[in-house]
């Protein structure tokens, strides 16, 4: 391997570090305590494992952690009546909606009728449109997590060409704007984009979000470009034993870490990173909440 690791457990501990610190501030010194609602609706096992480990770290950095767990058959009415208390509790700084909602439910109302403040996933109709007209908002956490461990290691992005793979709305989209936003040539490339091999040759940063296990080989990565990995895709692992799984991303790691300058690892790459923005969002939404200086 000649890529440097860019390794987002630590990264993500560092965080969370800061977030503590900022916690302990506002209780001594204003005697606020950031309160985080996380509601999950359903059994989703995935969803299941999500939300336990937020609720987990939220309480680790001193925060209040609420967490609603929901069955799968809940009527639309008494979700959004639980989002309406929610968004009228002042103990409650930040809202989350674990997604993917059972189909009977409609995600986009749901997600619109979060108080915008409170909406630490980014996910509101009003903060997408903040953050696409460079204003201030709540900025989804995979995407604020990928940036972070660019600007750690890049400095500066500006002018560089980056290659997002995956259009969707929760990590796509919003990294592309945040891209744009750090000056890069953008580029967003989805499953009807041509000659995709050789549009992620061009790129300084390729950030694959798609879904689909190391369907990125390092003969794509241009030499020395930095790869973001958010994908997190379960496969079979039988080289581990009967029915063992392992966890792999979007690109192939051992052929990318080949030829790459930096490359994020699958697992301890963005996930470890997502958490920890959603918690630093939260304290945001409460110092904005209080009228307090924000954590940088
Ligand atoms: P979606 O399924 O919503 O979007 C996948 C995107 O990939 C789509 O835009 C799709 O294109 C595109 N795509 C699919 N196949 C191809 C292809 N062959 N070539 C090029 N593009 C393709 O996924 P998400 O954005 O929600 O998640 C992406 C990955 O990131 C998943 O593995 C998910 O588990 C992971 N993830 C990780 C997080 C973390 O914390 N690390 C958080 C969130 C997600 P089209 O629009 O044309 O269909």
């Amino acid at each position: 391997m000649t890529a440097t690791l860019i390794d987002g457990k630590a990264f993500a501990a560092t965080v969370r570090g800061k977030v503590a610190e900022h916690v302990a501030r506002l209780k001594n010194d204003h005697g606020i305590t950031p309160g985080l609602a996380v509601v999950l609706v359903g059994e989703d096992p995935a969803s299941q494992v999500y939300v336990r480990s937020k609720g987990k770290m939220t309480v680790e950095v001193g925060m209040h952690s609420y967490e609603y767990k929901l069955d799968a058959a809940t009527e639309e009415a008494d979700l959004l009546a639980l989002i309406d208390k929610l968004n009228n509790d002042p103990e409650v700084h930040g809202i989350l909606v674990q997604l993917p909602l059972p189909k009977h439910l409609d995600e986009d109302l749901v997600i619109n009728s979060i108080d915008p403040a409170k909406d630490v996933d980014g996910f509101h109709i009003s903060n997408v449109g903040l953050l696409g007209t460079g204003q201030k908002s709540m900025v989804p956490c995979t995407p604020l997590g990928c940036l972070m461990m660019l600007r750690d290691h890049h400095g500066s992005l500006s002018g560089m060409d980056a290659v997002v793979i995956g259009r969707s709305n929760i990590v796509g989209k919003p990294m592309a704007q945040l891209l744009l936003g750090d000056s890069c040539t953008v580029t967003i490339a989805h499953s009807r984009t041509k000659d995709l091999p050789d549009v992620v040759k061009r790129a300084d940063i390729v950030v694959a979000a798609v879904g689909r296990p190391e369907m990125v080989p390092g003969d794509w990565i241009k030499p020395g470009a930095t790869v973001i990995d958010v994908g997190i895709n379960r496969i079979d692992a039988p080289e581990k034993g009967e029915g063992k799984t392992r966890l792999v991303g979007d690109c192939h790691f051992d052929s990318c870490a080949e030829v790459a300058g930096a490359i994020t690892p699958v697992p301890g790459g963005v996930g470890p990173m997502t958490i920890a923005c959603l918690l630093a969002n939260t304290v945001t939404a409460c110092c904005r909440a209080n009228g307090l200086a924000e954590p940088e």
